[in-house]
């Protein structure tokens, strides 16, 4: 059966969730297979606004089973909030709708602690961090120094790693960063708390997976930021500490031995970025502030003004090949409506050659953007719901970034809803 994967072609923030929630109508498994609870994935439809963080986005749909896979950084006390929150609202959230892989490593108090240490012991040359303990996490993740959900259904055995780990978390704490350490008391608080409100939805999420693939049920797979965040082949050291790419969907997801058939990449009309780093079609002054506050950009966790720019297709083509990306969601063109003529980034000057290859991120801070302007529309296109609806000049934009990028645009939002979509099957 058709497999299909949901991911970021850039920086993150693209509108995967929103599109999540639309194809999971489709699918019988949703699984988030990366990542943790620092992005927000912001989905509006018949239920309400919801910023999700951990819940994967097929959470709406009577009939769909959700599962946290394995790959996820997995904060018991974020989830437990964001539980409660999105149950209040009256979405039905059970152990047969929403599964946590016991294989998950779980995001301890600590990591948090230590994300902020860090980042404010860099100072003006920090990361950029949502500060939610996410690297701090995947690094002890790597050296084996974090537990495992199923260890929540060990309780004896769990405090005494948890005692383990603290002893030596403790000395990095105290004598690393003069920060305070963690008491016996702080760490029974914590699981008594929030991994006990997550505890009911942990299961073999494995076995599962593997039953739905059995009764050829159809996955789809739900990452976190995108492309150029790829731990291994982003903009590295700007980039997230996981894979954010659809190769990994299967070992993250906890099923090695699924296809993914199809992949949805999703990109936005115009580029954003979080946090610090390069990004080169950035745009400043009045002409970003304007795009800013047309694109409401900013953080669906911190609240952050989100960087903007042009699109950028370099960044784009780049970030479809690391992706395999059989078809794009092109997210956001309404935004654009305000503007008489709309700058695009085509190539980038390196060395004072144009290029459209995508440099290694050491030479990524000397690009300059080589911009080419378009046509805009000058109007609000938020009620098209077919191709033909739209004006000429953004069927032109749209026509120009496929037509640069090689890649079939099937599906194109022109609101945060649910229904604002346009479906071009096929491409042009
Ligand atoms: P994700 O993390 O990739 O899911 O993206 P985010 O949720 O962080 O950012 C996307 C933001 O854009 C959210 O606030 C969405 O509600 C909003 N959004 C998504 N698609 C559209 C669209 O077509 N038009 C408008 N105006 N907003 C959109």
């Amino acid at each position: 059966m058709e497999n299909c994967a949901i991911v970021g072609i850039n920086w993150g923030d693209e509108g995967k969730g929103r599109m999540v929630d639309l194809l999971a109508e489709d699918y019988d498994v949703v699984v988030r297979y990366q990542g943790g609870g620092n992005a927000g994935h912001t989905v509006k439809n018949e239920k309400g606004t919801f910023a999700l963080h951990l819940l994967p986005s097929g959470i709406f749909r009577e009939g769909v089973v959700n599962v946290l896979g394995n790959g996820v950084a997995l904060d018991p006390e974020s989830l437990s909030a964001e539980i409660r929150d999105v149950a209040a609202k009256g979405v039905r959230i059970t152990p047969q709708n929403f599964k946590i892989s016991e294989r998950a490593s779980l995001l301890l108090p600590w990591h948090r602690d230590l994300d902020e240490l860090e980042e404010r012991r860099l100072a003006e040359k920090q990361y950029g961090s949502t500060r939610q303990g996410i690297a701090p996490f995947y690094s002890d993740k790597y050296q084996k120094k974090t537990v495992l959900a199923g260890e929540l259904f060990y309780p004896d055995e769990l405090r005494a790693h948890l005692a383990d780990l603290a002893e030596w978390k403790n000395l990095i704490l105290t004598r690393v960063y003069g920060a305070k350490p963690y008491t016996p008391q702080l760490l029974d608080a914590w699981l008594e708390v929030c991994c006990e409100a997550i505890r009911p939805f942990v299961c073999d999420t494995g076995e599962a997976l593997r039953q739905a693939q059995r009764e050829g049920k159809r996955i789809l797979f739900e990452a976190q930021l995108g492309a150029l965040r790829d731990l291994d082949f982003g903009i590295y050291p700007y980039t997230t500490s996981s894979n954010t790419l659809s190769a990994y969907a299967p070992i993250g997801a906890g099923l090695p031995s699924a296809k993914v058939d199809r992949v949805v990449g999703v990109v936005k009309a115009y580029s954003t970025c979080v946090g610090a780093g390069p990004f080169v079609s950035e745009l400043f002054g009045e002409q970003g502030s304007r795009l800013r506050e047309a694109g409401a950009e900013y953080g669906a966790k911190t609240g952050r003004p989100r960087r903007v720019g042009a699109i950028d297709l370099v960044a784009t083509r780049r970030g479809i090949e690391l992706q395999n990306a059989t078809e794009l969601a092109l997210t956001k063109l309404d935004v654009l409506g305000y503007l008489e003529k709309i700058p695009v980034c085509t190539h980038y000057l390196l060395d004072g050659k144009q290029t459209d290859r995508f440099p290694f991120p050491a030479a990524l801070g000397a690009a300059e953007p080589v911009l080419e302007e378009l046509d805009g529309w000058g109007c609000d296109i938020s009620a098209a719901r077919r191709w033909e609806e739209l004006p000429r000049q953004a069927r032109d934009y749209v026509q120009f970034i496929e037509d640069a990028v090689g890649c079939p645009i099937t599906y194109i939002s022109v609101g945060p809803e649910r229904g604002s979509v346009i479906v071009r099957k096929g491409g042009a």
